[in-house]
């Protein structure tokens, strides 16, 4: 699973990538991140008993139960997404994860959380046709990403694709390299993210439009970052825009007024 990213380049090496795998595991054994046994660098007894998974069909504007639909009528003059996938809450141990395949170039742990993002968004869409989908992620602007290596959300984004079969595309890009986000109020993120994302190619394909575009993201917290993404792709004629995170925070007090 580890080489899978690479595959995406060369689909004939497999063999090859098999016996590497094999290698560097033998040399670089994985350990759980947030409890140093060794299996892989995020193990399934931490993911029952550490993660908050999430298991219910909840509105992402107010937090409360959604059956029949992915938001509630009334909260969706609040938001521009249609619907939020999101594998569990975002807490510390959630926090931990994502930080330290964040801030410390941990590329391979990404591959692990794109794993069981990719199995989350199969469990929640396995009515849906997957040829109505396209995946894509939220972007980083050139400096920052010079800077980390790699765009985490991209990471994530291309291993969700490569493990559901559902066509991957880069369809957003960042012009402005606002200050961090992290911290700030739900205000200063609004203000900070104003015209910071364009449409790529600067228009949408014909095929585009009639998709559901699934944005991929590390966190969601206020929502104010997936939330401008998805402005400018319904600006740009997209009908349906969903986001996919790995964590969520479940304080609901931001989620006011983000449009
Ligand atoms: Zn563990
Ligand atoms: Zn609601």
């Amino acid at each position: 699973m580890i080489y899978s990213f690479y595959l995406k380049y060369n689909t004939n090496t497999l063999l090859d990538l098999s016996v590497i795998s094999f290698m560097l595991e033998l040399f670089f054994p994985k350990y759980c991140i947030l409890c140093n046994r060794s299996s892989s660098y995020l193990c399934y007894k931490c993911i029952r008993t550490k993660l908050n998974v999430n298991f219910k069909n909840i509105c992402h504007v107010c937090g409360q139960s959604c059956f029949t639909s992915f938001i509630h009528t009334e909260c969706e003059d609040s938001t521009n997404l249609d619907r939020l996938l999101f594998f569990c809450e975002y807490s510390d141990q959630s926090k931990k994860l994502i930080e330290t395949f964040k801030y410390r170039h941990s590329r391979v742990l990404g591959y692990d959380l794109g794993f069981h993002l990719a199995k989350y968004l199969e469990f929640k869409c396995l009515w849906n046709n997957k040829n109505d989908f396209v995946i894509t992620f939220v972007p980083s602007h050139t400096f920052k990403r010079n800077e980390r290596g790699f765009n985490q959300s991209e990471l994530l984004a291309i291993e969700v694709s490569l493990l559901t079969g559902i066509k991957f595309e880069t369809i957003l890009k960042k012009v402005i390299n606002n200050k961090k986000q992290a911290g700030s109020s739900k205000e200063l993120r609004n203000i900070n993210l104003r015209n910071s994302f364009k449409i790529s190619q600067g228009s949408l394909s014909e095929d585009l439009l009639n998709k559901v575009i699934i944005i991929v993201d590390d966190v969601h917290t206020t929502g104010a970052t997936l939330n401008e993404c998805a402005k400018v792709l319904k600006a740009a004629g997209c009908p349906k825009v969903w986001g996919l995170t790995f964590a969520k925070s479940l304080n609901y007090s931001f989620a006011d007024g983000l449009k």
